[in-house]
């Protein structure tokens, strides 16, 4: 039968979070089980509690960024057992068929891939999907990521939305090593940004709007630090980057940046404003300054890649900073404040074992 589950919940638009319960579907052949140990805050949890990108529906039990242990299996389940490390991220099911789904990119799915929370569960009886902020998942095998058992299992959830989000637009954009990459926002993506360009070779340039972060950009490996408010950081940048990856989550001026673009260079976006702060670029911004450069955006990145991400991750030695909080309302409400507050370093992780 369907399977109890309880976590946290918004129940209206900016709403504070509180207990909420409801069931998941049961454990199918192909499904696993997964207790949920760890559940990180992404900046798009809050984009959706605030109903930055449209209507939403409530009550919404947040959370893409899963780690777990697996507590039952279906029984034509393959690549799990009970007692394995698993992780989620931002999608549960696609349709398997079409030519995304044929080239492993499940995210740009044409029918529409599952989302882990605020989707219809169109194989599942169209149930509402709920996300991490909670005590079980069950999802079908092919869309839950194995995780080793040397992992450092504290700081998997981030890798699942933050890690891969920033390490497959780095790989579409063929950064190596040498190359001058620049990530601007240096947050939760854009932490996890600098130390895959580094692992790679590259020399990197980390932008954000604060004093704060110079140092830690410094520790993680770039070679440089921008804070853009400071015009003094800001002189000699322009046709110097080979790759820039935005991943910010506000009004900013995408022309900035490709202007210090090398002829050829890239810019990948993944960062998404609320629709009502969304920063746009005209064509002539585009094709005037004459480098001939591209922009490209992208969405996570399919089950495959995500799998090798966290695979690199582990064996590289690559993990976000986190800081583990206890699963309560007022503690969720907290981090949500410090979030939009520029406060966090780096990613909010919610120690689902401690919730009540
Ligand atoms: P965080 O809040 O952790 O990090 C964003 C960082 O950007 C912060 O350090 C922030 O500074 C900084 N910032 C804000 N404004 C500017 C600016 N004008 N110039 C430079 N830096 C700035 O967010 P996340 O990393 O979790 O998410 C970032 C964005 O990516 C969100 O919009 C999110 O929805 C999106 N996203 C997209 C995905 C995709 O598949 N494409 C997947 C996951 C997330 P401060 O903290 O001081 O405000
Ligand atoms: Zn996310």
């Amino acid at each position: 039968g369907r399977i109890p589950a309880k976590g946290f919940a918004v129940y209206e638009e900016k709403g504070h979070f509180k207990p909420y319960e409801f069931t998941r579907h049961a454990v199918g052949d192909h499904d696993i089980q997964i207790e949920i140990l760890y559940a990180g805050i992404c900046h798009s949890d809050l984009h959706h509690v605030f109903a930055d990108w449209g209507a939403e529906e409530y009550p919404m039990v947040p959370g893409h960024e899963i780690a777990g242990r697996v507590v039952a299996v279906g029984k034509d389940v393959t690549r799990f057992k009970v007692g394995d490390y698993a992780g989620i991220g931002c999608m549960i099911g696609s349709c398997r068929h079409c030519d995304a789904c044929e080239q492993d990119l499940e995210q740009y799915c044409e029918e529409g891939a599952i989302m882990t929370y605020h989707g219809i569960d169109r194989y599942n009886d169209n149930e509402h999907t709920q996300g991490g902020y909670s005590n079980t998942y069950v999802v079908a095998e092919d869309f839950a990521i194995k995780v080793p058992d040397n992992a450092d299992i504290t700081k998997v959830a981030p890798l699942l939305c933050a890690g891969i989000t920033s390490y497959s637009p780095i790989m579409q954009a063929g950064v190596k090593k040498g190359d001058k990459v620049g990530v601007a926002g240096f947050g939760g993506l854009g932490h996890m940004g600098v130390q895959y360009a580094v692992s790679l070779g590259a020399e990197v340039t980390m932008f954000d709007i604060t004093e704060e972060k110079r140092e830690d950009a410094l520790r993680m490996g770039a070679v440089r630090y921008v804070n853009v408010n400071n015009p003094e950081d800001m002189k000699g940048l322009d046709k110097t980057f080979d790759f820039i990856l935005s991943t910010i989550p506000a009004k900013y001026e995408p022309v900035m940046y490709l202007k210090m673009l090398k002829l050829d260079g890239q810019l990948g976006i993944v960062g998404l404003p609320a629709f009502r702060n969304m920063p746009t670029l005209s064509v002539a911004e585009l094709v005037m300054p004459g480098a001939r450069r591209k922009v490209f955006g992208s969405q996570i990145g399919g089950i495959k890649e995500t799998q090798e991400m966290l695979d690199y991750s582990v064996a590289n030695n690559i993990y976000p900073e986190v800081e583990i909080i206890k699963a309560g309302g007022a503690e969720i409400d907290k981090a949500y404040q410090n979030v939009l507050d520029g406060k966090v370093k780096f990613r909010y992780v919610i120690d689902m074992k401690t919730m009540k």
